[in-house]
């Protein structure tokens, strides 16, 4: 019989194509996404990976599995509220609503009644001057390292920001504040050491050069023994004095004080005490969206608002929309897991342990996101066993647990609860996967 060479039955792209499932993936797909799911089943059956009568279903799997965007939504099993790796902080309802109405055309940057161009972003600075009434001016930036550019560039370029070196931070994967301020052509005037710094400090490095003083909240970690720090309050007199700008990066974002988190600073006291811009994130404890936040005395933001800079650190629509609804709206989903209640936390833990029949043990959750570093959120996970947590953040859906101490901990702070039967079934699926693996590694 005559051999024939498999890889000439492998189907062609133009049938593939002709598919009635592929073309209705259209709808969905780029014509390019969709070609390169063809070219990569096809490249599987050349190289002998698969059958070629297998191409079709492996495509129309792949073709139905794919969606336009390759971010995966994951459930948050690892009791750290402001996850970084996973986006921050979850929206509020009343956030992602206001995403989709702002996602068409939108008033923006035009007042309906008269036609004519408005302030952009009018109604988050409406309802950040309405949550934090010591505030005269708010301006929204991109992030918090955008609105500490732009500060910075404004009040102090070509001249000196005066900070104390136990401010100077590093905040996250390489990000660190003395580098970002430097790159916008502003000094840095380094004052006290990295544990202590003083009044007279500050004072004896003010003069005809410093364009402003900052105050950097040292967000992810804490100097405990030995040390001392100049607070906003007895700073301002001084800077009030020699009429230089004092600038206080919050990095949280707390707009007023959380008594949960009693040393995290917020901007009605930093602006109470002295402050005349206060900068802090959306994304942090606000429970927003990535923006910068500004706030305080009019003039200083009228100015940073008219920087030329201004334009290119300027947030989106969207932005803007889920972070005025996040102001003005109900309890965020961060809030919403900071003050959990301990009691209904327990009951849904005890009730996944039991139809799982698996051990609860205490575990405390975290703020995260590089804020209260010191405070722990008492709290219980479910524990199972550490080879779980692959299965699991690769599961549908993804769950990321945390892996400590040779186990695997769920902790449900920031799983909401409608999800707790859908964290039920990750395990479930999770253990059976497990329990595959480990049959095939006996055998
Ligand atoms: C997080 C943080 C920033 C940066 O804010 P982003 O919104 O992440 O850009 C700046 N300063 C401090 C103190 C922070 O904690």
């Amino acid at each position: 019989m005559e051999h024939v060479d498999p890889r000439r039955r492998i189907p062609r792209t133009d049938d593939l194509l002709a598919l009635p499932a592929v073309g209705a993936a259209r709808k969905r797909l780029s014509e390019g996404v969709i070609r390169d799911l063809v070219r990569q089943a096809q490249g599987q059956a050349r190289r002998g990976e698969l059958a070629p009568d297998q191409v079709e279903p492996v495509l129309l799997a792949a073709v139905a599995a794919r969606t336009a965007t390759t971010l995966r939504p994951v459930l948050n099993a690892t009791g750290v509220v402001i996850h970084t790796n996973l986006g921050r902080a979850p929206l509020s309802a009343c956030a992602v609503e206001a995403l989709i109405a702002a996602s068409g055309y939108v008033d923006v940057e035009l007042d309906l009644a008269t036609g004519s161009r408005s302030r952009r972003g009018a109604g988050a600075r409406a309802a950040l001057l309405a949550a934090c009434p010591a505030a005269e001016d708010a301006l929204v930036v991109n992030n918090g390292a955008a609105a500490l550019v732009l500060a910075t560039t404004a009040l102090a370029a070509g001249r000196e920001v005066v900070v104390s070196r136990g401010e100077l931070v590093e905040i996250g994967a390489g990000f660190r504040l003395p580098d970002l301020i430097e790159s916008t052509g502003a000094r840095l005037h380094e004052v006290g050491t990295t544990n202590r710094t003083h009044l007279r400090d500050y004072a004896n490095a003010l003069g005809p050069d410093t364009g402003c003083v900052l105050k950097v909240h040292p967000s992810n970690f804490r100097v405990d023994g030995f040390t001392s720090a100049v607070p906003l309050g007895e700073l301002s007199p001084l800077t009030a004095a020699h009429g230089v700008a004092l600038v206080a990066d919050l990095g949280s974002g707390l707009l007023a004080p959380d008594p949960h988190l009693p040393e995290e600073p917020d901007a009605a006291t930093a602006l109470a005490n002295g402050a005349d811009v206060v900068i802090a994130s959306g994304d942090k404890l606000l429970g927003g969206p990535q923006a910068g936040l500004l706030l305080g005395r009019a003039e200083i933001i009228t100015r940073l608002s008219r920087h030329p800079l201004a334009r290119a650190l300027r947030a989106d629509k969207l932005a803007l929309a889920a972070l005025e609804a996040t102001v003005a709206g109900g309890p965020s989903p961060v809030v919403r897991a900071l003050h959990a209640d301990a009691g209904q936390l327990r009951r849904r833990t005890d009730k996944l342990a039991q139809a799982l029949g698996v051990p609860v043990v205490s575990h405390d959750g975290r703020v995260g996101g590089g804020g209260a570093p010191g405070v722990p959120l008492p709290g219980w996970a479910l524990r199972l066993p550490e080879g779980l947590a692959g299965h699991l953040r690769t599961g549908d859906p993804a769950v990321l647990p945390r892996v400590h101490d040779g186990s695997c901990l769920i902790d449900l702070r920031c799983v909401p609860p409608l999800d707790d039967e859908r964290i039920l079934d990750a395990v479930r699926q999770a253990l059976a996967t497990l329990g595959v693996a480990d049959a095939g590694k006996a055998g």
